[in-house]
């Protein structure tokens, strides 16, 4: 009874929101308040796979359900990322019958890894993809040992996993559940030398052995053997090798794919994606397919023009050094002369006013290839202190701290215009700088 209520009020509430954008986590949270135990209460018609990791969970799941419609396939799937309890309710109550049945051939549900234990304590996917696990917002989270362990506590014996072979950490989740893996090659882009400051696996996760690493795509992910117990990258079934980053194209397990967004941690997100769909039963060559057509959410990687100048704003994730250390990357990408906007906020959104994780990315990569670095946000004196260790010359940063100023800043740089700002403020700088 308090089930069926649940999903008529959860569903009333999705209906009622919806036209307002409100109706991603409240209608579920509602439903959980009325039945608190309702995740455990649906009944599933096909395969429920959940998509965790620190970074690239979102656009991995979004991949994974794109290519799931894209071979005809029903999918409920959490799009917006809302990967909490309430979000992960307010896509099963609005998949499912009164009933509670889930009519849908695949559940597709990105979940925070830090929440698993919440939202998988009544109920359980039948696969578990994680792309990565790292130091992500510290001060909330803890370091990594910790969110792994939450992840351990929330995976049941039953679930297969589905885990990313370059990385040591999260390849040794669940060590007893059956598993599969997927890996990368070492690319022309691959380094000898980790180039990012945040490394969490500098010594082996399972003897506290010193690693040696044959090759990083980024961070701690790459080609690992511990020197003292051998624990070294796994055998795995997906493979993406032969990357050409002229065309965008390369090659899992030979079948050929082609993407616009060429860099290695979205290569290794896409493998991440293929090798997913293919457990849950899809053909191969089909999912290589598929997912050459994929199109990312302009969301994160937004390009514009500003007067006579190009601009393009990349987002990560707030008090994320590994997200933003994949920013710096694209930017890099860019040919040409650029001026770097950075805001850094994190007083406004969170309870969490740290800025430690400004310590861990690697600002030093754009020493000597960028016009300028223009600071603004709340916490634009730290970020300046930050850029000064860095070794910046100072004539080469600006920091305005309020933002209505910023413009006239701007205005006074050369070159494309690359903002690196979290989603929460993309709005209000881009208001500002293309007014
Ligand atoms: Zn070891």
């Amino acid at each position: 009874m308090k089930m069926k209520l649940a999903l008529i009020l959860g569903k009333l509430l999705y209906l009622l929101g919806k036209p307002f954008g409100k109706s991603t986590n409240l209608p579920g949270e509602l439903a959980l308040k009325i039945c608190p135990h309702l995740l455990g209460k649906f009944r599933f018609d096909g395969k429920v796979l959940a998509v965790t990791g620190s970074n690239g969970k979102t656009s991995t799941a979004n991949m994974v359900a794109y290519i799931l419609k894209q071979q005809g396939y029903t999918v409920a799937h959490n799009a917006k990322g809302s990967n909490l309890t309430g979000g992960v309710a307010t896509t099963l109550l609005t998949a499912a019958s009164l009933s509670g049945r889930v009519r849908r051939d695949f559940v597709v549900l990105e979940v925070d890894e830090r929440f698993s234990r919440l939202i998988f304590r009544d109920f359980s996917p039948d696969a578990l993809l994680c792309t990565n696990l790292f130091r992500d917002q510290l001060t909330r989270n803890g370091n990594v040992d910790v969110i792994l362990e939450k992840l351990h506590e929330a995976i049941r014996p039953s679930v297969k996993l589905i885990l990313n072979g370059n990385d040591p950490i999260s390849a040794d989740l669940a060590p007893a559940n059956q598993r599969v893996y997927y890996g990368m090659a070492q690319t022309a882009q691959s380094s000898q030398k980790c180039l990012n400051i945040t490394h969490d696996a500098k010594v082996c996760p399972r003897c506290f052995g010193r690693m040696d690493y044959s090759y990083y795509h980024y961070n701690h992910i790459g080609g690992f053997r511990c020197t003292k117990c051998g624990y070294t990258n796994p055998d795995w079934r997906y493979t993406a090798d032969q990357v050409d980053f002229a065309s965008g194209d390369f090659t899992i397990n030979g079948y050929r794919v082609h993407t616009d967004y060429k860099d290695l941690f979205n290569l290794l997100n896409i493998t991440a994606a293929v090798a997913a769909c293919s457990e849950l039963g899809l053909d191969l060559e089909q999912c290589c397919r598929a997912v050459s057509t994929f199109v990312p959410l302009k969301q994160r990687y937004d390009e514009f023009q500003v007067g006579d100048r190009r601009a393009v704003m990349i987002l990560s994730k707030n008090q994320n050094p590994v997200s933003f250390d994949q920013s710096i990357s694209h930017l890099l990408e860019r040919e040409g002369e650029k001026t770097v906007v950075v805001f850094i906020n994190n007083i406004n959104h969170t309870g969490h006013r740290d800025t430690t994780w400004l310590y861990d990315i690697s600002f030093e990569r754009l020493l000597g290839k960028v016009n300028a670095i223009v600071g603004t946000g709340p916490r634009a004196y730290d970020l300046a202190v930050r850029l000064k260790l860095a070794g910046f010359p100072s004539e080469q940063v600006r920091i305005e701290r309020n933002l209505s100023q910023l413009k006239a800043v701007v205005d006074k740089t050369r070159g494309d215009i690359c903002i690196l700002t979290e989603l929460y403020d993309a709005k209000s700088i881009l208001e500002v700088i293309s007014k």
